[in-house]
């Protein structure tokens, strides 16, 4: 089997761009480099790696050069603070952008332009941030390694054969491949997690409710987070603190005061560790070393580190798969021909709805539907989705009488490094196993990081997932900065 190589970080070898992005933005605030110069790095390495990588849906080279010269100029004129000034960032495509096609990968949205901008847009081109293009993603979020889009299958930039994650694999393969310092993506059951692991980059779930769902097309809205890629802690950290405010517009969204941002107060000496026990068997040797040797660290730290047995977690995938496969069915119910996207004439209204639905939806998508519609259909509503509400109030007691113990918890993020394209799409139950870490935070609402921790099988990329109780991002944060300071496998280009 073919192995993976690290693909160069954003700017290697091309002109004067600093490692992080907290850096890069000093300069561009002190005039010391242009954000049009900082996009035309970005887009010169999307012109010659996204052919094969196939990241992108769509890029806006002219949108975004406008942009930036905007940027440019009111630095020039005196001054801009945005805490992403000049930055480039890339949009997972299921997240509305005004008059750009927003395609969830679908062929059913194949030609929308949404007629507003998603709350996160809005805040990030208040920032200063440069929106480059729309990445690619499993349709309708649907998926753990990218194959399921419309527009054909992202691939991991460490090795073109092998899938870079999902469902957020555009957003994850652009940043691990260096075409932005930055992306955006949204996480239901691992989306930005697995994909981040899987192409060695970092990524953050956050609470539910600490990042708006205003203009994220709704996949499974209880499950559903938008949340940020970068190649190391501190940038996901900058960009996940843009991205936590209150916003009225979404009626789940919390107040951005019971987040705190930033340095918080943390001695690594008198934290409690849990190392979630049940999930280790059925690792990869390298995810289950990635959390021994985590654990040896913090320990060396002065931590005291456990195993927990937390056999609730074990149940949450099946719970996962009536709970959200029944709210995609409610959801994707609006894609009826008529108000949004594609549609295929009929002889009468029920017949366009059938051809729009067969023609404009893929396998997986049609399977969720019909998986959640059986769920919530009479007479077995409570034998499956009642009782997955059941499994889900489980879980998250579990969680929080482990947190209760423990302040944070270890886990491999994926059970594997990245797998061979095509490997597992003609098996969804093993597809779905992808995520099998991943899933049990989103059932609680709770936080979780991904952060690069080692190199696996076939020299690819090992993600370690630290998980916590609600709103506790910045713990996480701290610890994972901690563990990428310490891990041998520094990123060295
Ligand atoms: N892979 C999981 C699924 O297919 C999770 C997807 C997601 O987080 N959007 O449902």
């Amino acid at each position: 089997m073919s192995s993976g190589i690290r693909p160069p970080r954003f700017g290697a070898g091309k002109g004067q761009i600093p490692s992080t992005v907290s850096e890069l933005v000093k300069l561009v605030q002190k005039g010391e480099i242009k954000a049009q110069e900082i996009l035309e790095v970005s887009l010169q390495t999307i012109a010659e790696s996204d052919g094969e990588i196939n990241s992108f849906n769509l890029v806006l080279h002219e949108q975004a050069l406008e942009d930036a010269k905007k940027v440019d100029a009111s630095i020039a004129k005196g001054g801009f603070s945005g805490r992403l000034a000049g930055i480039p960032i890339a949009i997972k495509d299921n997240i509305c952008t005004r008059g750009i096609s927003t395609t969830c990968s679908s062929k059913i949205l194949a030609n929308w332009k949404p007629p507003y901008d998603a709350s996160v847009i809005t805040k990030l081109k208040s920032e200063g941030a440069i929106i480059v293009g729309k990445t690619n993603m499993d349709e309708f979020a649907m998926g753990s390694s990218t194959e399921t889009s419309f527009f054909g299958p992202t691939k991991n930039p460490w090795d073109k054969e092998r899938v870079p994650g999902g469902s957020s694999g555009g957003s994850a393969a652009a940043v691990a491949a260096g075409m932005v310092p930055l992306a955006i993506g949204s996480d239901t059951g691992g989306s930005i997690r697995q994909p981040a692991s899987l192409c060695g980059v970092v990524g953050i779930k956050p609470t539910y409710g600490l990042v708006s769902r205003y203009g994220l097309v709704a996949f499974a809205s209880s499950l559903d987070q938008i949340g940020p890629f970068a190649s190391c802690v501190d940038d996901a950290a900058l960009l996940l603190d843009v991205l936590a405010f209150h916003d009225e517009k979404d009626s789940t969204s919390l107040g951005r005061d019971r987040y705190q941002s930033g340095n918080v107060n943390i001695d690594v000496s008198s934290l409690k560790v849990g190392i979630i026990s049940n999930f280790l068997p059925n690792a990869a040797e390298s995810c289950h070393q990635a959390v021994t040797d985590a654990a040896r660290v913090l320990a060396n730290f002065g931590a005291k580190v456990d195993e927990v047995d937390i056999k609730e977690l074990d149940y949450a995938i099946a719970a996962y798969y009536i709970i959200a496969p029944a709210e995609a069915s409610s959801n994707l119910a609006r894609f009826d021909g008529v108000r949004y996207g594609l549609r295929v004439d009929g002889a009468d209204v029920e017949e366009m709805n059938i051809k729009t639905r067969t023609e404009g939806f893929g396998v997986e998508v049609k399977r969720r539907i019909m998986l959640g519609t059986y769920a919530l259909s009479a007479g077995y509503y409570d034998a499956y989705y009642l009782q997955a509400q059941k499994i889900r109030t489980l879980v998250k007691d579990a969680f929080n009488k482990a947190y209760g113990k423990y302040d944070l918890l270890l886990s491999p993020t994926s059970p594997t490094v990245a797998f061979p394209l095509g490997s597992k799409v003609a098996d969804p139950l093993s597809m779905y196993l992808s995520d099998l870490y991943t899933i049990p935070t989103n059932l609680a609402g709770h936080p979780a990081i991904s952060v690069p921790y080692g190199i696996g099988e076939d020299d690819m990329p090992v993600g370690l997932q630290l998980l916590g109780p609600a709103l506790s991002e910045s713990l996480l944060i701290k610890v994972a900065k901690m563990l990428e300071e310490n891990n041998t496998d520094k990123q060295d280009n």
